[in-house]
């Protein structure tokens, strides 16, 4: 995504993905024993809860049952205020955001896929984790899978605002939070998972195609969660559109008109399949 005023400022949030494709590795994500499994010796235990995730068979990113859902239906939601540079503010704001995106997609998540991801965790954090060489002065926020948190940048959101003024426009920070939240759907979705193993098997040029059509359909889901926000209307949406993806191109997250594309998607789309970057012509993901 591209709340950044330079391209610098895109590559920051190939951090967030960059950091959960690696937790990913190592924890891979959980799912039910296939049949059969119980002769390896377990008896199965029947402990009388539904299983975390849901079996979803012959997961593939370009076909996968995320797609066949209609997008979220709007919330009632109070416009949020939100004073950038306050930490205290963001925290407020977290409050109130966070639960109105779990009103808008849990219900779907569940009763449409059987999935039911664990509540998110927020900070507002005043650096970016320094386990990667990204240009750590542009990370705004980031989504962590190793504790299923989204994180704010304070530091870096301070600077960012008081360049520019339109910022102060929470809805510039929404599209920001939809982005993030896109990152947890993903990841709950095993789409992070399915796209980290196919980066990790790509030559370098394709390992960053697959970074940016994540990004770029977490940019798609992103602005789907804004119009469910019913906030804006698509005039205002364009004005948060240009402003939050006004960077210059990334390799990790595509270009700034592309980003604006896949945004304009989302706000737009009938069916999620709009948003699926992973089929998408590669013009549309560079
Ligand atoms: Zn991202």
């Amino acid at each position: 995504m591209s709340v950044w005023i330079t391209g610098g400022g895109a590559a920051a949030v190939a951090l967030v993905a960059l950091i959960a494709f690696v937790v990913l590795v190592t924890q891979p994500l959980t799912a039910p024993a296939p049949p059969g499994a119980e002769d390896a010796g377990q008896q199965p235990i029947d402990v009388g809860i539904q299983p975390k995730y849901a079996p979803i068979p012959e997961l593939d990113l370009q076909s996968h049952p995320l797609y066949t859902l209609a997008p979220p239906a709007t919330s009632a939601c109070p416009k949020p205020e939100l004073k950038p540079e306050s930490s205290d503010s963001w925290e407020a704001f977290t409050a109130e955001v966070g639960p109105c995106l779990d009103d808008i997609w849990l219900p779907l998540l569940q009763q449409e896929l059987g999935l039911r991801p664990p509540p998110l965790d927020y900070n507002v954090v005043s650096q970016a984790p320094p386990e990667n060489s990204t240009d750590l002065d542009e990370v705004l926020a980031y989504y962590s899978s190793e504790d299923n948190s989204i994180n704010f940048v304070l530091t870096n959101i301070r600077r960012y605002s008081a360049r520019l003024p339109q910022a102060n426009e929470p809805g510039v920070w929404l599209a920001l939070f939809g982005h993030e939240y896109a990152h947890y759907i993903q990841r709950h979705t095993t789409i992070l998972d399915l796209s980290a193993k196919q980066e990790q098997d790509a030559t370098e040029d394709k390992a960053l195609e697959f970074s940016r059509r994540t990004e770029l359909q977490a940019d798609c889901l992103g602005a789907a969660s804004l119009r469910a926000l019913d906030l804006y209307d698509s005039e205002q949406a364009q004005r948060i559109n240009t402003t939050f993806n006004a960077g210059g191109h990334s390799t990790t997250h595509g270009s700034a008109a592309n980003a604006r594309h896949w945004f304009t998607t989302g706000w737009n789309t009938d069916e999620l399949a709009d948003c699926n970057t992973f089929a998408a012509e590669a013009a549309l993901v560079s």
